[in-house]
């Protein structure tokens, strides 16, 4: 844990998020600031600001949450994201993958996440 870490300090629950899953290595939860309904960010719990920070054993569940919430979300059009270094565009120093849903036209989003 980074103490002047936002996403270190939703993981201890000083801040307040909008979990949607949780276990022992990884944490997702709503993005504060959506591209779209349903954008959430996947993270290790471990502190590292780029991938190559993280060791394996701690990044090995995040593709496959990310996997559980765009099935979740009855999704299949959508983007997952990971951003390195200012130059391409990270801003949270913590390693985060987004999943940005992109809505389907004719049938929405499927169940979901609840209105922000
Ligand atoms: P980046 O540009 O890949 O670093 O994305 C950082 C993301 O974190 C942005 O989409 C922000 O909206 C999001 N974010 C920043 N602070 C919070 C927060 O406190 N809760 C949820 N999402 C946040």
């Amino acid at each position: 844990m980074a103490a002047n870490c936002i996403f270190c300090k939703i993981i201890k629950g000083e801040i307040p998020s909008m979990k949607i899953f949780e276990s022992e290595k990884t944490l997702a939860f709503l993005d504060i600031n959506p591209l779209s309904l349903g954008h959430a960010l996947v993270i290790p719990k471990h502190h590292g600001a780029k991938l190559t920070d993280i060791p394996d054993d701690q990044l090995s569940e995040v593709l496959p949450v990310a996997s559980k919430i765009a099935k979740a979300t009855g999704s299949d059009q959508y983007n997952i994201l990971q951003n390195n270094g200012r130059m391409a565009h990270q801003v949270v120093d913590h390693v985060h993958f987004h999943f940005i849903p992109k809505p389907n036209e004719q049938e929405g989003l499927g169940i979901g996440w609840p209105q922000q």
